[in-house]
């Protein structure tokens, strides 16, 4: 018998390229193209490194103070992580523990399929419409828990906040997770329906609206006994997590209130502009909420405006998978580079 026979065996999540050269316009991991405020910097040159001699705050008290400042919540109604990702699968490992199928859309951020893959955890996928919304009938029935990124990943549509209450609602008797990745892009936050649904975890991220994905920071609001059965896992899996120095540059974003709606709203305002110029190059898409546009051609296929695009050195992302393989998500960079980006796309498309 060989070892290989007793090893856990998965399929990775493919995350997006990082090339190494500075004179791409990378439009393909929807990071922010702002760098973090100026609070953040001012923090790091302040942080004194004889803070990382000892082990961190368990509790990452000061980041959960500002959090609870932020969002109006009692501390024990929220818990942070090494980025969303972290928190999500946390909240898989705690909440998804029947032999029933957890749900979510067939497509979606493709973490979670890996994660319900890597812990063993049944699921089933509810097929979006052919407009790529989310059909809220579908995800009334019986099932193993939700989740459900709004708005959702790639394709950018929000839901209607009566629906994702529905969900809830019909669904009091198992967790639902709603990933808000690019909620402060224009959507509507379910954070508010925490008060009314102990079974509702809502999850965001500083990556993206806060400009701090190489930080990593994520953050879950729930009811504190949802949270407190989070904490159990978390603490019996690493309690360290977040280091002081992550703790502190957290915080010091969450004071610039001013600078976080100044990037998130220029970014919507490219976003809006860029929704104009690429349907008059022939592009199609759902009203995107979030800080990308996931869009085809009626002409050109995906593929081949992908590799076109990538030796203009313009970075894109491109999935190859079932429904979507002729799309293109495209994160908002600055105006500057959504301009170069459709220039270019001016001269291929109609040259
Ligand atoms: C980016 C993203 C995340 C994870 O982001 P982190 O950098 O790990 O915080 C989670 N969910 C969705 C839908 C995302 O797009």
């Amino acid at each position: 018998m060989s070892w290989e026979e007793n090893i856990r065996k998965v399929v990775p999540y493919i995350p997006g390229e990082q090339p190494k050269s500075n004179k791409v316009i990378k439009l393909n991991t929807n990071e922010s193209p702002y760098p973090p405020s100026p609070l953040v910097a001012k923090a790091i040159k302040d942080y004194d490194p004889d803070g990382l001699r000892k082990y961190p705050d368990t509790e990452a008290t000061e980041l959960v103070q500002e959090l609870a400042d932020t969002y109006k919540l009692p501390k024990d109604r929220i818990f942070v992580g090494i980025g969303s990702d972290d928190v999500l699968a946390l909240s898989f490992l705690t909440f998804f523990n029947s032999k029933k199928p957890v749900i979510f859309p067939d497509i979606t951020y493709s973490f979670y399929d890996v994660w319900a893959d890597l812990y063993g955890i049944p699921y089933e996928t509810k097929a979006l419409d052919d407009d790529f919304n989310i059909i809220t009938q579908d995800y009334l029935c019986d099932n193993g828990g939700v989740v459900i990124a709004n708005p959702n990943a790639p394709t950018g549509a929000q839901m209607d906040i009566c629906d994702i209450e529905k969900i809830i609602a019909y669904n009091k008797d198992r967790v639902v997770i709603i990933d808000e990745a690019y909620v402060d892009f224009g959507a509507l936050s379910v954070i508010p329906l925490i008060e009314k649904y102990d079974n509702l975890v809502v999850v965001q991220t500083f990556s993206k609206s806060r400009a701090l994905a190489g930080i990593r920071i994520g953050a879950a609001f729930g009811q504190e006994k949802i949270i407190g059965y989070l904490k159990d896992v978390k603490f019996s899996f690493n309690s360290y997590t977040l280091n002081p120095l992550t703790i502190a540059v957290g915080a010091a974003a969450l004071r610039d209130d001013e600078y976080f709606k100044m990037i998130t709203q220029k970014t919507v305002a490219t976003r809006e502009r860029v929704k104009k110029e690429l349907r008059q190059l022939g592009f199609s898409f759902a009203d995107s909420k979030t800080n990308f546009i996931f869009a085809r051609h009626e002409s050109k296929s995906a593929s081949d405006i992908f590799e076109a695009l990538k030796k203009q050195n313009i970075y894109v992302r491109y999935f190859k998978k079932p429904r979507i393989d002729n799309y293109l998500r495209i994160s908002m960079g600055t105006d500057d580079q959504m301009d170069e980006m459709l220039s270019f796309l001016k001269g291929y498309l109609n040259g």
